[in-house]
């Protein structure tokens, strides 16, 4: 009996890290009676029945904590949201429209700033500053010179992460910095569309340092709002969580109505421009409906 992750299944084969190899398994019978899917990300047991060619059955499955949909992975325990302080420009919406799926799927959330090296007038610390008070962890970071790397390591010690953020702001640097063995391809575009083509659209997981895994997919980095109802989205700004239920009228929006608990901490304990972006988002989830 050997206890694992499964990392990768294709085509009636998963396979599954046990911290001394990865082993091809095939799943018990009863799994499909029992109308489970083994999935991504599922922490389980499995026999070997082949040592040397690495082959087992899998015969547990433990309870998950959590399943994302899109990707499809089981037990991810946080999202680390990249940006970069500059080049790309860091853009808050597109932040906050992140952090609001991560919410939405329970993930923790640490916001990595990459590319401080860059930011001779360290504008990112009025971002961080932002964020930080909101209540989210930040860590403002330089793939480049190695500036908190070990922070971020210690982050992603011993869980499954999934890297969130647009394109060229870092993402496989930052893992490139965190352990030089995985060699991911950095910077030319080019060379990361062959890497993506050779990528299946299933989710994998990859081993980042014994234990740690990051989701491999390209799924994460496009942004799905268009099926949230606008009143859950008060609930993916976690600063207004303390507030909400104390406004006057109980369906109360945050936004027209008076006697409003959450817009009485917008410019103290609500920041401004963050809640003017709810109310953006609320707006397109609104029109949405309309269409
Ligand atoms: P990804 O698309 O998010 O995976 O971004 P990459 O890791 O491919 O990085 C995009 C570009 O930014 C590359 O040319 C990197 O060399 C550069 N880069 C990454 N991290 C840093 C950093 O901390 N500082 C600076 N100055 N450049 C960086
Ligand atoms: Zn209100």
């Amino acid at each position: 009996m050997l206890k694992g992750t499964i990392v990768k299944g294709i085509g009636g084969f998963y396979y599954v890290n046990t911290g001394c190899g990865v082993y091809e398994c095939r799943a018990r019978g009863k799994f499909r009676l029992e109308k489970v899917t083994p999935t991504v990300g599922d922490f389980v047991e499995i026999s070997v029945i082949d040592e040397n060619g690495r082959k087992g059955s899998l015969d547990v499955i433990f309870a998950r904590r959590n399943e994302l949909i899109r990707p499809r992975v089981s037990n991810v325990d946080q999202a680390a949201i990249v940006f970069a302080a500059k080049s790309p420009a860091l853009n808050p919406d597109l932040l906050d429209r992140f952090i609001i799926l991560a919410e939405r799927q329970k993930l923790d959330v640490i916001i990595c700033i990459n590319k401080i090296d860059i930011d001779k007038s360290e504008k990112y610390k009025d971002i961080a500053e932002i964020y930080t008070k909101s209540g989210f962890k930040v860590i403002p970071l330089s793939a480049e010179e190695g500036t908190n790397i070990d922070l971020l390591r210690e982050e992603l010690n011993g869980k499954i992460s999934v890297f969130a953020g647009p394109s060229g702001v870092g993402k496989s640097s930052l893992l490139n910095a965190v352990n030089p063995m995985l060699g991911l391809n950095t910077g030319e575009i080019s060379a990361k569309i062959e890497r993506g083509k050779h990528t299946t659209r299933h989710a994998e997981l990859m081993e980042i340092f014994d234990g740690s895994f990051i989701v491999d997919s390209p799924g994460f980095t496009s942004l799905f709002l268009d099926d949230i109802e606008k009143d859950e989205l008060q609930y993916y700004f976690r600063e207004f969580r303390p507030y909400i239920g104390n406004c006057r009228f109980s369906g109360c929006s945050h936004i027209h109505e008076p006697e409003c608990a959450v817009k009485a901490h917008v410019g103290g304990r609500i920041n401004e421009m963050r809640y003017n972006r709810y109310v953006n988002i609320y707006d397109e989830l609104s029109n949405e409906r309309k269409k």
